[in-house]
């Protein structure tokens, strides 16, 4: 009788021990080259564990320097150490609206809140009330921040809700604010920055360096000895430098060879299979572009999110809005973009941002 294919599968090791470790949704138990970031953010939130007000944070950077990652750390740290507090992490990308968030924190709470039919100002009030009972020093993780202003309902008030909930209440709720957008600060009222950005902090791009040392962290956990070639690492770190100095990059170069390597049933992963990789949408191989879905992307990448119009404008381009309008539409196709609809007093409009 011929061997069970199944058993076969499992007697082939393969390259990954654990492949999961490379997935953007993990989070790192340690983050090299970030040591003295997450100490600023801890020092900022170390009067909650004793109950005091934390200091608010900005945090701003480009894509894929690890602000997202720092921040979840710190968190989980304080969390451990501390009963004290209560983190609640939004991305505001996916609750975008001042009653999204404050319905959020409520129910961080435990306050139950229905989901439609009751007023934002209604919401402010039970928060208020359920805050000024509550022990625990919420800190509340606004990551994406600079969505808030996409709005022109001007959801962006959530931020004078909270620090107001610090003046009235006097219950310390902590915010970290976390955004890519260098502008971000100075497009919001003065009243809501001072008290917002209590501390501000840049994240800057990672070296080839760091990227490499990432990468070797990364890989002694995601990857079984001797399973890659010795150039496989500098080459995802090179590729992702010149990316952006952006980790996430690199670590996906190096999730795709290895899964190339899995596929192809070999016990090493080639730079061949790193080339390959880069190729693929995610790692945003710009060769394969025309001039102007370069200059998109480019663009995007510089300015984080932009509604269309702003979209258009920043491309300086003697094009149509239409054959502008084509070119998204195939980077949405291939996976480079995403496209929200965002509601607004002149009807609808849409905002754009890398995937
Ligand atoms: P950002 O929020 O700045 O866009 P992230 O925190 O999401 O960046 O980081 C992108 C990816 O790179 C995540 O998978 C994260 O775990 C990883 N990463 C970032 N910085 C480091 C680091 N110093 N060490 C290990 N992994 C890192
Ligand atoms: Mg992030």
């Amino acid at each position: 009788m011929s061997e069970n294919i199944f058993k076969k599968f499992a007697s082939e090791k393969g390259v990954f021990k654990d492949e999961r470790v490379l997935l953007p949704e993990d989070l790192p138990g340690a983050l090299p080259h970030r040591e003295k970031e997450i100490n600023e953010i801890a020092l900022a939130l170390r009067p909650a564990a004793s109950g005091g007000k934390p200091e608010n944070v900005i945090v701003v950077g480009p894509t894929g320097t690890g602000k997202t990652a720092c921040a979840r750390h710190v968190l989980k740290q304080l969390s451990e150490y501390s009963q004290r507090v209560l983190p609640v992490y939004i991305n505001c990308w996916g609750i975008s609206t001042r009653h999204g968030i404050l319905n959020k924190i409520a129910s961080s709470l435990g306050e139950f809140v229905p989901r439609r039919g009751i007023a934002t100002d209604e919401i402010t009030e039970r928060l208020a009330d359920v805050l000024s009972k509550e022990k625990r020093i919420p800190i509340i993780v606004l990551d994406e921040i600079d969505r808030l202003l996409a709005s022109q309902y001007g959801e962006e008030k959530v931020l004078y809700d909270l620090a107001r909930a610090n003046e009235v209440f006097g219950v310390g709720v902590g915010v970290i604010g976390i955004t890519n957008s260098e502008e971000f600060l100075s497009k919001l009222d003065p009243r809501i920055r001072s008290s917002l950005a209590q501390r501000e902090m840049k994240f800057e791009r990672y070296a080839p360096q760091e990227l490499k040392d990432i990468l070797h962290e990364r890989a002694k956990l995601s990857f079984f000895p001797n399973t890659l070639s010795d150039e496989v690492i500098p080459l995802c770190a090179a590729h992702a430098a010149k990316m952006g100095g952006d980790a996430r990059i690199a670590l996906s170069c190096l999730w795709k060879a290895g899964r190339a390597a899995e596929r192809e049933g070999v016990a090493k992963v080639s730079e061949a299979q790193v080339r390959a990789a880069f190729a693929e949408p995610e790692g945003i191989d710009m060769e394969k572009f025309g001039e102007m879905e370069k200059k998109i992307i480019r663009v995007l990448k510089e300015r984080g999110e932009l509604g269309s119009g702003e979209l258009y404008s920043a491309l300086k381009t003697k094009e149509t809005d239409r054959t502008v309008r084509n070119y998204l539409t195939r980077l949405e196709k291939l996976g480079i973009i995403e496209t929200k609809e965002r509601e607004g007093k002149k009807g609808k409009s849409r905002i754009i941002k890398l995937k």
